[in-house]
């Protein structure tokens, strides 16, 4: 099959992956994943189970108890990683194919940014599996000790649909390295890349058992994982309230440390000084990039007064250019959302908008008549007691507020039980540089969005969870600590 003259790939991999190997799900039941461009169905997907996460967390027992992995110097494991990334990096358009039509994500986006960049994610951590040290400690006169950095042990590792390579890797990578053995969960919206992803973790050498993927639903299969007393750690990204079901099933089964990425409702603060022209373009991007399907979305847009008026003129005139579309069409910006159920939800929160009295600008229905598309969506003179204004959309629609002074930007920037990112558009530095000391994000983006990288940490303050991903804060997640002490006589230091 072509589209756009991009080959759409056959699907091969849709059974679960337990020790090396594709099996049916024990109860043989499957699930449909969709198509939601087209709202059809792409494969039948086996549908794990607790019996399926109880064989998952066997496999990984054994693989760290016993296994090669855990047990092999970092540089040996290293050199596998790499050779996984390889084969990633072989594989780009295929991969990037079956994202775009499981999640509706631009594909010429994953083909030259999200797959890419999870290979370079393996390579990274790969190149950090042989630098884990411990440290030498001189204690007093009748002791020394020295700590070793162990790797925590199985590892479920339960992720969202927004972007599924990424958050395979932002977890797997970084596990792999610290020589843990792993369970995947991949949102049941995508089930179909972490597939692909086990096969060539095979393909790579990973030894059997050291990676497991279960498909299934998260009320099934994540609760099987969190709640599992062989499970010795949880990293989640996804919604609050989920991390909290996750938070509870840990402390109630063998409080195993969790991670949780959670939601955010991130704010934008655009100061007079800017150029108008740039500062909308940003905040477009930041609403409107993969669909408003992103945590870290800057969704609370607050403008000076001095260039509100302009700014709102501007944004409706470029929001025209987020053209919705097929996400296999180069000139698409904007893909559908992911399924019927977010469909409706940022639907319904339009319908609020409008109730409360926000000015809708552009945008504000769905677009086309099939396949799960919406608008771009801008409301201008919101409010913060609006639900568009409070809560986590996590769809393309941008609200527009005004500020005067920079220490109310200040207070509404934190006017919010999250705390996952924030952006600042401004060309004085100071004043960008003092207003990070006093937003409470994990991220503060000063005249640009989205800029992540491999080293550098993300993750929440507030509700919006707690651990980093991505840099070496995240490898110390997989690891825990170990002081070894030794008696030591008749040292006169
Ligand atoms: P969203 O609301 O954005 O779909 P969720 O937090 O519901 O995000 O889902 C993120 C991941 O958490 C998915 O893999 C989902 O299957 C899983 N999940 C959902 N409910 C639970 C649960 N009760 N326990 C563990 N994992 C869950």
């Amino acid at each position: 099959m072509s589209e756009n003259n991009i080959s759409i790939p056959e699907i091969k991999f849709t059974k679960l992956f337990i020790n090396g190997e594709f099996v049916d799900a024990v109860s043989g039941k499957t699930f449909e994943t969709i198509d939601p461009r087209n709202e059809e169905v792409i494969a039948q997907v086996a549908e794990g189970d607790k019996e399926d996460v109880d064989l998952a967390v066997q496999a990984a027992r054994e693989a760290f108890d016993h296994g090669k992995w855990p047990r092999m110097t970092g540089f040996e494991r290293g050199r596998i990683m790499m050779k996984f990334a390889d084969l990633i990096d072989q594989n780009i358009e295929e991969l990037a194919a079956i994202d775009a039509m499981d999640g509706g994500k631009l594909f010429s986006w994953l083909k030259s940014n999200d797959i890419p960049t999870v290979a370079n994610f393996l390579r990274y951590y790969a190149g950090a599996a042989d630098k884990i040290h411990g440290e030498m400690l001189k204690m007093s006169k009748q002791y020394q000790a020295y700590t070793l950095q162990e790797p925590i042990g199985v590892v479920g590792l339960i992720i969202p649909w927004n972007v599924p390579s990424t958050m395979f890797f932002i977890k797997v990578a970084p596990a792999l390295a610290a020589g843990c053995t792993i369970i995947v969960k991949p949102a049941e919206q995508t089930p179909l890349s972490a597939l692909c992803y086990a096969h060539l973790a095979k393909l790579a050498g990973i030894p059997d058992g050291v990676l497991n993927v279960v498909t299934g639903f998260g009320r099934t299969v994540g609760a099987a994982i969190s709640s599992h007393m062989d499970v010795d750690k949880v990293s989640f990204t996804g919604s609050t309230e989920v991390g909290r079901l996750i938070m509870k099933a840990a402390a109630e089964s063998n409080l195993k440390p969790v991670s949780l990425e959670l939601g955010g409702k991130a704010p934008l603060l655009i100061f007079n000084d800017v150029d108008v022209d740039n500062a909308v373009d940003l905040a477009l991007l930041a609403n409107f990039y993969n669909k408003g399907e992103i945590c870290v979305a800057g969704s609370r847009v607050y403008v000076q007064e001095e260039i509100y008026d302009k700014f709102v003129e501007k944004a409706a005139e470029k929001a025209k250019t987020w053209v919705p579309g097929d996400p296999f069409d180069p000139n698409a910006r904007v893909g559908p959302q992911v399924d019927k159920r977010q469909f409706d939800k940022i639907l319904s929160y339009i319908e609020h908008g409008k109730k409360e009295g926000a000015t809708l600008l552009v945008g504000g229905k769905r677009f086309g008549d099939k396949g799960y598309f919406i608008e771009p969506t801008i409301f201008a003179d919101a409010k913060e007691d609006m639900l568009i204004v409070k809560e986590e959309i996590f769809g393309p629609v941008m609200s527009l507020m005004k500020f005067k002074t920079v220490e109310e930007a200040i207070e509404k920037a934190n006017k919010t039980c999250y705390g996952l990112a924030a952006g600042i558009v401004t060309k004085d530095l100071n004043l960008a540089n003092r207003v990070s000391r006093s937003v409470r994000a994990g991220i503060i983006w000063i005249n640009c969005y989205f800029a992540f990288d491999m080293d550098c940490p993300f993750g929440g303050y507030k509700m919006s969870g707690f651990g980093r991903d991505l840099g070496l804060h995240s490898l110390k997640k997989y690891l825990q600590v170990k002081s070894v002490v030794t008696p030591l006589h008749d040292s006169p230091w």
